[in-house]
């Protein structure tokens, strides 16, 4: 059980739960508002992430920043983590007992933060988070609630780099983000009223 998030980074950066640590460079706790009512989950380092000990910060981290900005958000106003923390070389897919190694520290996070709504960026991010498989083609712009949680999953922004014919549907999931949130911040006014 942990107080805060500091606490929470203070052991991920000595962490050694999984064969990742012999590999990275740093550690990728996330970064952003810790009362953000919306956090942004990916699936863990990439090369620049893992250089910078910081989450989305190359190509498809200015795209994460273009996307946000065109729904009047920025960094700022978000949470952004990684299931992983550590970055899996050559950017494989994380595999399964490097995921149930490291997500108690997604978990924590999320319960500090407690945001109302969590944006999955790509097919294994969702299918950690939802526990079950997705097809994100199929299945992302549909909200689930989950504990008090309000999660959709969405493509992440490096398959949009690669498929510019997502662009379309991405923007509508950033649009029923932006709603959804809305709703929410019309809710907590009136209950203030
Ligand atoms: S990926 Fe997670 S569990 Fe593995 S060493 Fe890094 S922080 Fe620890």
């Amino acid at each position: 059980m942990y107080n805060s998030l500091f606490e929470v980074n203070s052991d991920v950066e000595k962490c050694t739960r999984c064969q990742l640590c012999e590999t990275r460079r740093n550690t990728v706790f996330g970064e952003g508002n810790s009362h953000a009512k919306i956090m942004l989950v990916g699936e863990g380092p990439g090369r620049d992430e893992d250089e910078m000990g910081r989450p989305f910060v190359g190509k498809a981290g200015k795209l994460l920043d273009k996307m946000l900005t065109s729904i009047r958000f920025n960094r700022d106003d978000v949470y952004i983590a990684n299931i992983l923390k550590c970055r899996p070389p050559g950017n494989r897919d994380p595999q399964p007992q490097e995921v149930e190694a490291c997500i108690g520290y997604l978990r924590a996070q999320t319960a500090l933060i407690r945001p109302h709504i969590i944006v999955c960026l790509g097919r294994i991010a969702s299918q950690h988070i939802l526990k079950q498989d997705i097809r994100i083609t199929k299945e992302r712009g549909i909200w689930r609630e989950v504990k008090g949680f309000f999660i959709m999953p969405t493509y992440h922004p490096a398959a949009l780099l690669r498929n510019q014919g997502w662009k379309r549907e991405s923007y509508a999931d950033l649009l029923s983000i932006r709603k959804k949130y809305d709703e929410f911040a019309g809710t907590s006014a009136n209950s203030e009223e």
